[in-house]
């Protein structure tokens, strides 16, 4: 017996598929995109990427009204192509890397921004910007995609604020994974957002956020009033 509940891991959909998956890590991506990295004040590292984390336990599924998060007055939407793995992978090729992958879906990278651009400033982690409760809303993971120069969009209130293509992600999945592998044994169950577009801003009470990549479900969030 434990002593109080343990917590099981959260799942998401699979399109066309009855079982769930479970997810177990997630892994982000950091400017990705150079019209982003840009908008932030910044330029993609020519030398390697750069990741973050946030719990299993921060994933909201697509459709839900939740509150706005708390300790911030400047909670940003990011939206993202997500890979979920569906075998280990540790040291891998781009093969091994590609073979690996189990599908992708649509994420939103809900981030603190004020409390990131403090973090930034004094040289500090980024937790607290990037892994708080319910900052990782997802939608469905589909099996029979494949990236290549897909539109990836944003709209918030119904106005559209990203517009762009995954072609124009830095390093694409295969990369991003095959490096991440020299870090850590990654697993059937992690997740790995690849990384926003430009147009980030923010949420207020109230905001109907929805992002979408051609050929996966679309990704929705309401704040509540
Ligand atoms: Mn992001």
């Amino acid at each position: 017996m434990t002593l109080f509940p343990a917590k099981s891991y959260p799942t998401l959909p699979v399109k066309g598929e009855t079982d769930t998956y479970p997810v177990h890590r997630i892994f982000c991506v950091g400017q990705n995109y150079a019209d982003h990295a840009k908008e932030v004040g910044s330029s993609v590292d020519p030398e390697a990427p750069f990741f973050f984390m946030k719990d299993a336990q921060a994933l909201v599924p697509t459709g839900e009204t939740i509150p706005l998060a708390p300790g911030t007055d400047n909670l940003h939407y990011e939206m993202e192509l997500v890979i979920a793995l569906g075998a280990p992978l540790f040291n891998a090729t781009e093969d091994q890397a590609r073979a690996a992958i189990f599908g992708y879906a649509c994420g939103l990278d809900m981030t603190r921004r004020d409390l990131q651009a403090a973090a930034k400033a004094k040289g500090r982690p980024w937790d607290f910007a990037k892994n708080f409760e319910q900052s990782a809303i997802l939608a469905s993971i589909s099996r029979d995609f494949t990236p290549a120069n897909q539109r990836i969009w944003l709209t918030l209130d119904g106005q559209l604020r990203q517009d762009g293509t995954i072609a124009d992600m830095v390093r694409g999945p295969v990369e991003v994974l095959t490096y991440l592998s020299r870090f850590y044994h990654l697993d059937a169950g992690d997740l790995v957002f690849t990384g926003t577009p430009a147009g980030i801003g923010a949420v207020t009470a109230g905001s109907r956020v929805e992002g979408g990549i051609e050929g996966l479900e679309p990704v929705a969030v309401t704040y509540a009033a």
